[in-house]
């Protein structure tokens, strides 16, 4: 069977690995002219145990079983990988329940924790805040997602599959027992020629343009993609010494982001960050860069006034954070004591995809679309990477039913 997946993030290299391993023959597009240029190669690196996940939901399931499969597949490969164990500290008493209910959903998921005094928090983490209470999380780890799209792709490859890269989905229709897909070389229409893919399926993970993926195949996937902007700050090198591994705040359960953390980075170095602001473009990574059809896509969203309306304080609090680094240092400094604005230098910005629906709800777990012989991703945030592979299982499966074919046992 021939497979078109949209998308070189490591969604896509996840299940077009799959597909290929199984005997389809499978080919990879992506608009860029490089592997995980987005999302999964502008993350903070960390391998998410599974503990803030509604249980039941697919990011619980597929999020722990996916923090095992991705750990086994770093050794088996040799992608930089640790299991480096990361600390949740609770510094005033309103963030005690919710620390209470992390500590339960994380039992309920399955994951290995444990809820430390401040004395025990502070031998793992000497330079951790006095928390009031603490949840260790030995099982969470960090690794390299660049160095594993880089073995999914060479497994593509290796199984017969093909790569092209700087290549860009442009529309899609099913013809019967066929998909036409058409495709356009680089970013410019008016440079080069379309091609149309014949293939038996398609795929799309494309991130944040999941959403106009879907509805160039003419699927409405009823949700838009709201680009929030993540931006970073490295510790500097005297000053790494302070974290050994992973120290998270408490959630706020209200928003899918976790709150400014500091995290070991696998190839050396502490991130500081990602807070999460309105981009003004999908793929915005700096303040000043703005795509007026980005702006409008979600101006013109009912979902975006509703949201904004419900969180006008929090959202100004995150504008006021990504204009100051004093702020920002403010933040940190509550987990860490002594973190200032010196200690602290800009390091690349991520953009997340997040799907918003048209009632101002944000799709809190993975949401996936399917129509005849077309698979389409809408919503693959974070713990996406964590769980890539076990996405890509559940993505195979969501093909065959398409297709009215059982998914073989592996
Ligand atoms: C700041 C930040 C921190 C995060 N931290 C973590 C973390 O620590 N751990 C974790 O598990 N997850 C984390 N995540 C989430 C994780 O990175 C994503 O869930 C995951 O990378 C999604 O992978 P993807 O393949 O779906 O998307 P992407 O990596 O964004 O890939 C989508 C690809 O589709 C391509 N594409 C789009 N449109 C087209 C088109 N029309 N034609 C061709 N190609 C197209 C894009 O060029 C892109 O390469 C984080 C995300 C961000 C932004």
């Amino acid at each position: 069977m021939r497979v078109v997946v949209v998308g070189a993030g490591i969604v896509g290299l996840a299940v077009a690995a799959r597909l290929a391993a199984r005997g389809d023959e499978v080919v990879v597009v992506d608009k860029e002219s490089d592997l995980a240029t987005h999302q999964t190669g502008r993350n903070s690196g960390v391998i998410h145990s599974g503990l803030y996940y509604a249980p039941g939901s697919l990011k619980a399931r597929l999020g722990v079983a996916g923090a095992a499969s991705m750990t086994a597949f770093a050794h088996e490969h040799g992608v930089a990988v640790e299991t480096c164990g990361k600390l949740v500290v609770a510094t005033s008493p309103r963030e005690l329940p919710r620390l209470a209910t992390l500590a339960e959903r994380g039992r309920a998921n399955g994951v290995g924790l444990r809820e430390v005094s401040p004395d025990e928090a502070r031998e793992i983490e000497p330079h951790v805040a006095a928390p009031l209470r603490a949840l260790h999380v030995p099982g969470t780890g960090i690794v390299d997602y660049r160095g594993v799209c880089a073995v999914l792709a060479k497994q593509v490859e290796a199984a017969g599959g093909s790569l092209r890269l700087g290549t860009r989905l442009v529309s899609a229709v099913t013809r019967g027992a066929q998909v036409e897909v058409t495709v356009h070389p680089g970013h410019r229409s008016d440079v080069g020629q379309p091609e149309v893919l014949v293939a038996d399926a398609l795929i799309t993970c494309a991130g944040l343009y999941a959403d106009r993926a879907a509805r160039a195949c003419g699927v409405d996937p009823e949700v838009r993609i709201v680009p929030f902007r993540g931006e970073y700050f490295e510790l500097v090198p005297e000053r790494a010494g302070l974290v050994s591994g992973l120290i998270y705040p408490v959630p706020d359960p209200r928003f899918p982001f976790l709150g400014v953390h500091l995290t070991k980075m696998v190839h050396g170095g502490v991130h500081a960050g990602p807070n999460a602001v309105l981009a003004g473009a999908r793929e915005g990574y700096r303040r000043r860069d703005v795509v007026p059809r980005d702006v409008a896509d979600w101006l013109s969203w009912p979902g975006l006034w509703r949201l904004a309306a419900r969180n006008a304080v929090p959202g100004a609090q995150e504008v006021l954070r990504s204009l100051s680094r004093g702020l920002f240092a403010r933040s940190l400094s509550r987990l860490v004591p002594g973190i200032g604005p010196d200690d602290l230098v800009p390091a690349p910005a991520g953009v997340r995809a997040q799907a918003l629906a048209r009632d101002g709800s944000l799709v809190q777990d993975f949401h996936v679309v399917t129509a005849p012989r077309q698979v389409h991703v809408i919503n693959a945030p974070s713990p996406a990477a964590t769980a890539s592979l076990e996405i890509a299982r559940y993505l195979e499966k969501q093909l065959d039913e398409t297709l009215g074919a059982p998914t073989p046992p592996r």
